[in-house]
């Protein structure tokens, strides 16, 4: 975490200090901006919310043993705190301000990672494969907003060699300042969805809204894209970059891409896959393997890599993984080690025993038309089950088209991928009704109470059987599959 003298605090986030004891000037070790959690010598960072507003908690933060605290210039000093306070215009950019500038004092590399789907995954994994080889740092959990980044910054100590942040954005211009923090010489853009299209208008203002990653890359940094996205592609060209102004590896299944996921396989625990050649430590761009090679001798020389997380889609993830290992100059052995023994975030395609010993796959995390899209087809492949049970919730945020895009979803379905469908949610009534003409007739109910579902659910299924619960976060899913567990 970071630790320096409040003097550098100061300088780093161009505050003016105020009220420092003479002669005695606290170090800082760490920074919090909760007063509840904020531990004994940490800098506090009263920010100003939608319902609260930190300056309020200063004198919880002080008694709980906080060093200084960042006040914002004009409001009433608070008295009696003791506190140092280090005067700024805005909290919230000082506290981005800081991290940048301490990131900036002992320059790790930087790995970005952004993307409609798979950030967290990516992120995971990325650092899997490079903590064999280096001292590697993380976001914690899903810490990739304007708040989360720069707290993640300041969290990692100056001997990081390398650090992994997830980048999340609903809208233009949040990439765009995370990257310009955190100034990354690898960025990743794991693929493109269709979340928040409420505010992105369309499929390509997402596009464009991801490759804003690459406004803030290191001069001579590498952009890692799929390469199976056309619209990525094609933004990334509109551009019109400097040559030379970044390096590109795409990766992806289309033989367009420099780096491919052959022969990938899935079962109910790992994906594993051939990962091609194709990307060399510090290339430069063009040398990172032939587009389109279909060198079979090369293939054959690959490597075979496995992740504990099923699904091709994690196989694509973890392809991601590779290039950023391997653009770091970390040898396939110690890759291909490293994910094996990846340790991902919780409720991503969680893996739970119902009572009954059905196998139950959470996914209750979140839910878009292409998450939902990839979790169908991996029940799909998934083999050894009596029957397989869908429980879909509604996917939040799609915008005006949120009813055809649920209505699709239902359309696609077939009886090969699932037996039956149970749908919860006023969208997903959408996709219980295009489902009910796809599938044979009984397969397929909508329901309005999640209890009532559950306990439908908890009659239907037996122990060989597979369910996939999946919907957006607010849909709260997770408590069904607490029901299959506890088996009432
Ligand atoms: P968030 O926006 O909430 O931070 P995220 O981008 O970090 O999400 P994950 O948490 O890794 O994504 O995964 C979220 C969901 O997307 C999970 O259901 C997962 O199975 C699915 N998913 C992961 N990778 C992909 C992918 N490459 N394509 C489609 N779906 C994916
Ligand atoms: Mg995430």
């Amino acid at each position: 975490m970071i630790r320096a003298t409040l003097s550098e605090v100061a300088a780093w986030c161009g505050a003016e200090l105020q009220g420092t004891p003479a002669g005695a000037e606290p170090d800082i070790a760490g920074v919090s901006i909760d007063s509840r959690s904020i531990g004994a010598g940490q800098l506090f960072v009263p920010i100003a919310g939608e319902r609260f507003d930190g300056h309020d908690y200063i004198e919880t933060a002080a008694s709980a043993g906080a060093a200084a605290a960042l006040w914002q210039r004009g409001r009433a000093l608070p008295s009696e705190t003791g506190l140092p306070l280090l005067l700024v215009d805005d909290t919230l950019a000082a506290l981005q301000r800081l991290a940048a500038s301490y990131l900036a004092s002992w320059k790790p590399k930087v790995v970005g990672v952004t993307g409609s789907n798979g950030k967290t995954t990516t992120k995971d994994l990325i650092f899997s494969a490079l903590a064999t080889v280096y001292r590697t740092a993380k976001t914690e959990g899903n810490f990739n907003n304007h708040i989360g980044l720069p707290l993640t910054i300041l969290r990692a100590d100056r001997d990081t060699e390398v650090l992994v942040l997830e980048m999340g954005m609903s809208a233009f211009g949040e990439i765009s300042l995370l990257s310009r923090i955190a100034r990354p010489d690898i960025a990743v853009i794991t693929n493109i969805g269709e979340s928040h299209l409420e505010h992105l208008g369309s499929r390509r203002g997402i596009a464009q809204a991801k490759l804003e990653i690459a406004e803030g890359l290191k001069d001579g940094g590498t952009l890692i894209y799929n390469g199976d996205e056309p619209l990525l592609r094609e933004e990334l060209a509109a551009l019109a970059l400097p040559p030379g102004a970044l390096g590109t590896i795409t990766f992806g299944e289309s033989e367009a891409c420099d780096l491919r996921a052959l022969d990938i396989a899935t079962d109910a625990e790992c994906a594993t896959f051939i990962a091609s050649r194709g990307v060399d430590a510090d290339a430069p761009d063009g040398d990172a393997g032939a587009p389109g090679s279909t060198d079979r001798e090369g293939e054959a020389l690959a490597a075979r890599f496995a992740v504990p997380i099923p699904g091709r889609h994690n196989a694509v993830n973890a392809l991601a993984a590779i290039a950023v290992a391997r653009r770091l100059g970390v040898a396939d052995a110690d890759i291909a080690r490293g994910l094996a023994e990846a340790k991902l975030t919780g409720m991503r395609i969680e893996r739970v025993q119902a009572k009954n010993g059905a196998l139950v796959l959470n996914d209750a995390y979140n839910a878009s038309p292409a998450s939902v899209r990839a979790a169908i087809a991996l029940v799909a492949q998934l083999r050894g089950y009596r029957r397989k049970w869908l429980v879909l919730g509604d996917m939040l945020e799609l915008g005006p088209d949120e009813a055809a895009y649920h209505a699709a979803i239902g359309r696609e379905l077939s009886r090969g991928q699932a037996d039956g469908l149970l749908a919860y949610g006023p969208r997903s009534a959408h996709t219980a009704e295009a489902a009910s003409q796809a599938m044979p007739s009984g397969t397929v109910r909508h329901f309005t109470d999640k209890n009532e579902l559950a306990d439908a659910l908890l009659t239907l299924v037996e122990p060989d059987d597979l369910v996939l619960v999946k919907a957006s976060r607010g849909m709260r899913l997770e408590e069904i599959v607490r029901r299959l567990a506890a088996g009432k």
